[in-house]
C-alpha cells in the first residue's frame, strides 16, 4: 500500500490543496515566472563573490538580525523621504507577505484578493489559516470595480487588504485615488504588493507616495523581478515604524542569512547596472503589445515585463504548441488568456514566430 499525504494527520483545512507549481523546464526559451532575462555580468559575479568570500569568514556568527545596513540601503534606493525604520526585508517578497498574515491575519480573519491576481496572496492566506475573499475584477479591462470594493469591504471587513499593482498576471497599474479610497474605507491594513513597479509606464505613481499619512499601508516590493535577482530570494516593503515592528513578533530570528544580506547590499550598489535593462523591457513590452494587437489578439494594457494575451478556446493547446517549439510560457489568469513574460529581443522574436505557427495566423 502506498502511503500519501492523506494518511497523514494534515490538517483538515490544508487537505485536497494543491502548491504553487510554474512548471520549472529545461527549454531554450523560458518566458513563464516574469524573471528578468539579463544575468549579472561577470564583473559584478566577481563583485558578489568576493564580498561573499569576506562575509564567510564570520559564518561561525549568526546573521544581524534586523538586516540594518541592508534596510538602510533599501530606503535610500527607494527614496520618498524613507529611512531603515520604514523598511523590512525577507526572503523574497513572498516570505513578507507571510510574515504580514502571520501578523495581521490568521484564524477568524479574512483577507481579500481583486481576481484574477497573483496566485500565492491565497495560497499565503490559507497557509497562515487566514479567510481568503475573492472579489473579481472588471471582466473587460481587469480593473478593480472600486465601487464594488468598498461593497465587499463593508460585508467582509478584511483584516487584510491586498492590491497588486501593476496587477499579475493582468498587467493592469492603480489609480493613486482608488487606492486612496479604499485605504479610507479598509478596516485593517492594505498592502500593496509592487513587484512590478519598476516596469510601470510614465506617469503611473507608486503607492509609496500615500505612506505619509497612512500608517496602515504596506508597499511591498521585491528584487526578483526588475533587478534581475530572482535566485538570491530578497523581498522587503516600506510602511510605518509601527508596522515594522508588528513583524518583528512574527518573524523567525536570523530569518535572513548573512549571506543574502551580503548579496542584496552589493547589488544595491549596482542598481544602475542590475536595473539597466529595464528601459528596454519596456520598450520591447510596448513592441509585443502593438504587434499581438497588429495580429488580432486580444491584450491587456501593460505596465509590467509581461503581457495577457487571448483570448483562445483551448488555451492549453496553444500552451502546449508553443512548448513544442521550445518556447515555455504560462497558463495563468482569466479562462481563454495566456502570459508571456517579455525576454531577450531574441527570446521575444522567438516567441512571436512560435506563435504565429502554433496559431496559424
Ligand atoms: C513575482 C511576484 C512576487 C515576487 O515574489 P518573491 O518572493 O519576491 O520572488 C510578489 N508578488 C507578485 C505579484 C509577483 O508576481
Amino acid at each position: 500500500m502506498s502511503f500519501t499525504l492523506n494518511d497523514l494527520p494534515l490538517r483538515e483545512d490544508l487537505r485536497g490543496r494543491s502548491p504553487y507549481g510554474a512548471p520549472q523546464l529545461e527549454v531554450p526559451v523560458v518566458l513563464n515566472t516574469n524573471e528578468n532575462p539579463h544575468p549579472p555580468s561577470p564583473r559584478l559575479a566577481r563583485a558578489l563573490a568576493d564580498a561573499v568570500a569576506e562575509t564567510a569568514l564570520g559564518l561561525n556568527r549568526y546573521p544581524d538580525r534586523d538586516a540594518l545596513r541592508l534596510r538602510e540601503g533599501l530606503a535610500a534606493y527607494l527614496g520618498h523621504g524613507l529611512s531603515a525604520q520604514n523598511v523590512w526585508a525577507a526572503n523574497g517578497s513572498n516570505e513578507v507577505l507571510q510574515q504580514i498574515l502571520q501578523a495581521f491575519g490568521g484564524p477568524g480573519r479574512t483577507a481579500m484578493g481583486f481576481e484574477p491576481s497573483y496566485s500565492m496572496h491565497p495560497i499565503i492566506a490559507r497557509g497562515t489559516g487566514t479567510g481568503w475573499v475573492s472579489v473579481p475584477r472588471r471582466a473587460d479591462d481587469f480593473r478593480i470595480d472600486t465601487d464594488a470594493a468598498l461593497a465587499a469591504i463593508a460585508e467582509h471587513r478584511p483584516s487584510v487588504v491586498f492590491l497588486t499593482s501593476p496587477n499579475n498576471p493582468t498587467g493592469t497599474a492603480l489609480e493613486i485615488a482608488d487606492t486612496e479610497r479604499i485605504l479610507r474605507a479598509a478596516p485593517g491594513v492594505v498592502v500593496v504588493d509592487e513587484a512590478y513597479a519598476e516596469f510601470r509606464r510614465e506617469g503611473t505613481p507608486s503607492a509609496l507616495t500615500l505612506l505619509d499619512g497612512h500608517p496602515r499601508l504596506i508597499v511591498s516590493r521585491t528584487m526578483s523581478k526588475a533587478f534581475a535577482l530572482a535566485g538570491a530570494r530578497v523581498g522587503y516593503l516600506a510602511a510605518h515604524p509601527a508596522v515594522v515592528d508588528a513583524l518583528q513578533l512574527v518573524r523567525l530570528p536570523y530569518h535572513l542569512s548573512s549571506v543574502t544580506q551580503t548579496v542584496a547590499r552589493v547589488a544595491l550598489d549596482h542598481a544602475d547596472e542590475l536595473l539597466g535593462a529595464v528601459a528596454d523591457l519596456r520598450a520591447e513590452r510596448d513592441d509585443l503589445v502593438a504587434w499581438l494587437r497588429g495580429h488580432g489578439f486580444a491584450v491587456a494594457d501593460s505596465d509590467a515585463n509581461f503581457v495577457l494575451f487571448g483570448e483562445f478556446e483551448d488555451r492549453t493547446r496553444i500552451w502546449q504548441a508553443l512548448l513544442d517549439r521550445q518556447v515555455l510560457i504560462r497558463e495563468v489568469g482569466p479562462p481563454g488568456w495566456l502570459r508571456v513574460t517579455v525576454g531577450t529581443a531574441e527570446e521575444t522574436a522567438a516567441f512571436r514566430e512560435a506563435l504565429l505557427a502554433a496559431t496559424g495566423r
